[in-house]
């Protein structure tokens, strides 16, 4: 089976404390150990530069408390970035 991409940048993980049981089936499913337990079970970001955006602990927790979402590249971009990407404005003489 092929490995999913890993994303040049990790994603934000989003967890719902409110609605989360501290079950720990995101953390046990999270195939790369960027989910850790704390005392209590809950589940916290160990590592998030480890995620590969696989989106297991989304799909896997019962109660929809975890979230991956992917930072918006628009955000991302500088002010230099975004001026490359700009068409160059035709000079007209006249
Ligand atoms: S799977 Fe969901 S409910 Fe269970 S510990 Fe993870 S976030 Fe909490
Ligand atoms: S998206 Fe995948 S790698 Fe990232 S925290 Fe969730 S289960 Fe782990």
């Amino acid at each position: 089976m092929k490995e999913p991409k890993k994303p040049k940048e990790p994603p934000n993980i989003d967890i719902y404390r409110a609605w989360c049981k501290g079950c720990g089936i995101c953390a046990a499913f999270c195939p790369t150990g960027v989910l850790a337990r704390d005392e209590a079970g809950y589940p916290y970001v160990q590592d998030i530069d480890k995620c590969i955006n696989c989106g297991w602990c989304e799909i896997r927790c019962p109660d929809f408390a975890i979230t991956v979402e992917q930072k918006k590249r628009r955000e991302r971009r500088t002010k230099e970035e975004r001026e490359k990407e700009r068409p160059a404005r035709e000079v007209t003489s006249g």
